[in-house]
């Protein structure tokens, strides 16, 4: 029986690791089914985790976690959870994509969220062969080429600024002509001269050939506008990966929101006994790395608590 299981190794469930193996538990892993280090590793650059300055990428920051969460005996086991069962003693089974399953005393979920699909005509088809969600990842394809990007974010804005510097020129189609991303990213779009804002515009179809996407349609107040672009990026939100918590009845193994997000207090506890959540899949999460770590702090320490009443009384 593990003292303690992790699910999900990004910042969140590398910090509880880290917590939970310093204060002590002995039994302790973290399930991953990627390479732990979690959706950041997909950002180009990150300037606002305190104490780090210059220009690091998500992947350069997130690097050395692992590693120190070992040194205190953190385990990681590189497998998809599909579900975690709370049995009617209070603990818990993680059933494994391996067909294998653990049990533990206390459950910390940190399976954070993922980028959300548009849902223009083509998205589906051509993901993957044009449309891509990871301007790291594949905006060297597009090396002086021009592209699409979707999105008013953070997101949208910074993978633009990102984009700019391989790209000819980039496109950026946003369904209002107000930003939400931070007004210091939104300055520097507006002085990138490569960067071609599309407002009140929203994506129609993206379409394309055999060998991928060829352009974007999107839906303007004068009328269809044609963008004939090799590479469209969309960046328009993230859902939140609670499916490991749910039952077979679709109900979850403990309370959500509306939008499935885990409701938890200040101590990250859910309405499940032994069971806390931490990082992008709670509720009112500012979803930036500094949190998701402090949540998994505090997640871990919460956990060490629970699991000495449980054992000691
Ligand atoms: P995640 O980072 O999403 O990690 C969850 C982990 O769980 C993943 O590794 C996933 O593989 C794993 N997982 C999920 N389901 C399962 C399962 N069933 N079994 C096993 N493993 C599973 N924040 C900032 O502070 N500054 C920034 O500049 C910034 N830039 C960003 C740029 C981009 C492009 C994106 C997408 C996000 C950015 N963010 C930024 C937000 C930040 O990345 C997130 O808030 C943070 O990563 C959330 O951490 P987390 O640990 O909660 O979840
Ligand atoms: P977001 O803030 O939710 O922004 C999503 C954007 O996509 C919005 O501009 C939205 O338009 C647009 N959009 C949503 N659905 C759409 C659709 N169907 N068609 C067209 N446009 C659509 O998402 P995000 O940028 O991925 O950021 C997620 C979270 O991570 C945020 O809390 C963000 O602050 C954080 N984050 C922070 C940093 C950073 O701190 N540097 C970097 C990246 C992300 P509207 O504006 O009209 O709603």
């Amino acid at each position: 029986m593990l003292d303690l299981a992790i699910i999900g190794g990004g910042p969140a469930g590398l910090t509880a690791g880290l917590y939970a193996t310093r204060g002590g538990l002995d039994n302790v892993t973290m399930f991953e089914k990627g390479m732990p280090g979690g959706q950041i590793t997909g950002s180009s650059e990150i300037e606002n985790y305190p104490g780090v300055t210059g220009e690091i990428s998500g992947m350069d920051l997130m690097m050395p976690w692992p590693e120190q969460c070992q040194k205190f005996g953190l385990k990681h086991s590189m497998v998809e959870v599909l579900s975690v069962e709370h049995k009617s003693d209070g603990t818990f089974t993680i059933h494994k994509g391996d067909r294998t399953s653990e049990d533990a005393l206390a459950v910390v979920i940190c399976t954070g969220s993922t980028p959300k699909r548009v849902g223009f005509k083509g998205e589906d088809d051509l993901f993957g062969k044009g449309v891509s969600t990871c301007a790291t990842c594949d905006g060297f394809f597009y090396k002086k080429k021009e592209v699409a990007v979707i999105g008013g974010g953070d997101t949208a804005l910074e993978e633009s600024l990102y984009l700019a510097k391989i790209c000819s020129k980039v496109y950026l189609v946003h369904r209002r002509d107000k930003f939400r991303a931070a007004p210091n990213t939104i300055k520097r779009v507006m002085e990138t001269e490569n960067i071609e804002l599309v407002l009140n515009a929203t994506p129609e179809e993206v379409y394309g050939d055999a060998m991928g996407v060829t352009g974007l349609k999107v839906n303007t107040a004068e009328g269809i506008r044609d963008i004939p672009v090799p590479g469209v990026f969309t960046f328009v939100g993230m859902n939140v990966n609670n499916e490991v918590l749910k039952k077979e009845d679709d109900s979850a193994i403990c309370e959500l929101n509306e939008q499935g997000e885990v409701i938890v207090d200040l101590r990250m506890r859910t309405s499940t006994p032994g069971l806390f959540a931490a990082g992008d899949i709670r509720i009112v999460a500012p979803k930036q790395v500094v949190c998701a770590a402090g949540d998994g702090a505090v997640a871990a320490i919460s956990a060490i608590a629970y699991i000495d009443e449980k054992l000691n009384g």
